[in-house]
């Protein structure tokens, strides 16, 4: 039975600036997944 929970990436939160979807991210090159803009921006 593999426990397979998320592994401790550093996901952080963004804010895409285009469409306001907020979603997490991971890396440096983040793309909103709604609208696949990156106009974005960290939102802690
Ligand atoms: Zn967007």
């Amino acid at each position: 039975m593999a426990d397979l929970k998320m592994k401790k990436l550093k996901t952080k939160r963004y804010k895409c600036l285009d469409c306001g979807n907020e979603f997490q991210g991971i890396g440096k090159r983040v793309v909103c997944p709604s609208c696949q803009s990156e106009n974005v921006e960290e939102s802690n």
